[in-house]
């Protein structure tokens, strides 16, 4: 790797160490072994960034002063930074996180594509005159502005990617931001903030805090200066940050977690939903908000599915994805589980779920003692798994996919919806009416016909019950990141009369 790491804190337009001296390590997980020590921010430095922020979203060339045009050319200078610069940050996160670079480089193309999108957006976006009426008296229009200081807290599984689902709209609507990427896989964040300043935005519009969850995380969502918090993560963490943002009150929007649900129906093509039942599962690693983690199939389709779905499971590669093999290695491909704390709960599911279901196929360590220290996991499936099980109801966040029987469609769906999550969810068949159907009956922020897994920056992501609230992407992903003024003008000299 040619890529020298940065590894310190990004404040207002230039790196500094954290203010404690603290550090933390950064780990391969392919190896287990320690990538480079990381500048570890405190509360003094959220503080110092958080500043940074508002300072540059009231100064004159930003912020509130700033035009849709100048945030366009930002963002599309920003594309061709990223395209210039995507095998270096691309190969960042498969070191650091452990995805396949096939995947790493998707999740650039997608920001670069994302760059283009919101430019557009930003670009074209124009003033609304509201009818309010009053037959010309009144005149209202609505303007948007940008909702301020952003607190952005991201996760690990796409280190770079969820952070620009939150960076690029947010700089299209001409707001600031605090970055705290996720320590378990810090290194292409840090790098951002450079980047973006290549790219001609101005020093404090972008800052970024590498971090603990505590107290780096906590300062930041607790922090008074922040406007609009935008999480993506668990749960648990999820409503610690609903506390911090209480407090202000400030803005919030969580991308959660899930436990997706795919139901095919004996009329599906058998090889096409096995395909994307691999997508949905052992795209990283199983790692995936949206993850296929529930298969419903119904009983005629059912063993034709799971003869297939092993036939393919055994072609699996896994391995060090940025190793000689696996660079050259164009079939289906999974590189390890992020961390050791990652690695050691999806075994504790695995060895549970061993002990009392029927696994079909993975399950051992054995399958991957051969690769070494890292934290490899087979691809692992449980069958016939009682719907009260722990590995049916609870996200795992690994490859591990649990495979139920059905015969009559509210079976399935009712199936499906019984999850305290509601991200994602899909449906194979060829009957469209059927499918489109099941579709709107499943509970969830995304639904899927005869596919899973594909996400477009122009189409709203993100999910309802415990899976979160708010939409990243599309214009529904704009509006996060604005506030609407309405500005109301009176004809000159026209009096109410109200008194
Ligand atoms: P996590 O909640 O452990 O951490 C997420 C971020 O929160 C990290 O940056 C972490 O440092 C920070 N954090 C931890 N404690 C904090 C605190 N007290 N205050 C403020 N910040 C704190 O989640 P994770 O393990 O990094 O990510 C996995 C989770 O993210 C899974 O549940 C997954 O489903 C979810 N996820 C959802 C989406 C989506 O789009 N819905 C996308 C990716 C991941």
């Amino acid at each position: 790797m040619s890529t020298a790491f940065r590894t310190q804190l990004w404040i207002n337009g230039a790196y500094v160490n954290a203010k404690s001296g603290d550090t933390f390590v950064t780990v391969n997980p392919a190896s287990n072994s320690p990538i480079c020590s990381v500048q570890a921010a405190g509360a003094d430095d959220i503080n110092d960034a958080v500043a940074a922020a508002a300072a540059c979203l009231n100064s004159p060339n930003w912020g509130y002063a700033s035009t849709g045009p100048q945030r366009a050319t930002i963002l599309r200078k920003l594309g061709e930074v990223f395209t210039a610069k995507k095998s270096e940050i691309a190969e960042l996160d498969s070191l650091d996180q452990g995805k396949p670079l096939r995947e790493a480089n998707a999740d650039m193309d997608d920001a670069i594509s994302a760059c283009a999108y919101f430019a557009n957006l930003a670009e074209k976006r124009e003033e609304e005159i509201v009818d309010n009426g009053t037959e010309g008296v009144f005149q209202t229009r609505i303007v948007h502005e940008p909702i301020g200081v952003i607190g952005a807290i991201t996760p690990w599984n796409y280190p770079v990617l969820m952070a620009l689902w939150k960076v690029i709209p947010a700089i299209a609507c001409g707001c600031t931001v605090v970055l705290k990427p996720s320590e378990l896989a810090p290194l292409s964040c840090i790098w951002l903030g450079e980047l973006c300043k290549e790219a001609g935005l101005p020093d404090g519009a972008l800052n970024v805090v590498p971090g603990m969850g505590h107290p780096a995380g906590s300062a930041l969502s607790n922090h008074k200066g922040v406007d609009k918090l935008s999480f993506t993560g668990s749960l648990p963490t999820a409503q610690k940050i609903m506390v911090g943002a209480a407090g202000g009150p400030r803005a919030l929007s969580l991308e959660l977690g899930g436990k997706s649900p795919l139901i095919v129906f004996d009329d599906a093509p058998v090889d096409a939903t096995v395909d994307w039942i691999l997508t949905g599962i052992l795209w990283g690693s199983g790692q995936v908000c949206s993850s296929t983690s529930r298969v419903l199939l119904q009983r005629g389709i059912r063993d034709k599915v799971m003869e297939r779905l092993l036939e393919r499971l055994a072609a699996v590669r896994i391995g060090d994805s940025l190793s000689a093999e696996l660079r050259a290695f164009e079939g289906p491909a999974m590189g390890p589980v992020v961390s050791k704390g990652q690695y050691d709960k999806i075994w504790e599911f695995i060895d549970e779920a061993m002990e009392v279901h029927t696994c079909a196929y993975g399950g051992r360590r054995e399958m991957t003692a051969a690769l070494g220290e890292g934290y490899f996991i087979p691809p692992t499936v449980f069958v016939d798994v009682p719907m009260t099980s722990r590995v049916w109801r609870e996200e795992i966040f690994g490859p591990v996919l649990c495979v139920r029987s059905f015969d009559t469609e509210a079976e399935a769906v009712a199936a499906a919806n019984d999850s305290e999550y509601g991200l994602a969810a899909a449906v194979f068949s060829a009957d469209a009416a059927r499918a489109d159907r099941v579709a709107r009956a499943m509970r969830a922020g995304i639904t899927w016909v005869n596919c899973c897994q594909p996400a477009f920056i122009q189409c709203p992501w993100g999910g309802v019950k415990n899976s979160g609230f708010g939409r990243e992407l599309g214009k529904w992903g704009m509006e996060e990141f604005t506030s609407v003024k309405q500005l109301t003008s009176c004809a000159s000299g026209h009096q109410w009369e109200l008194w």
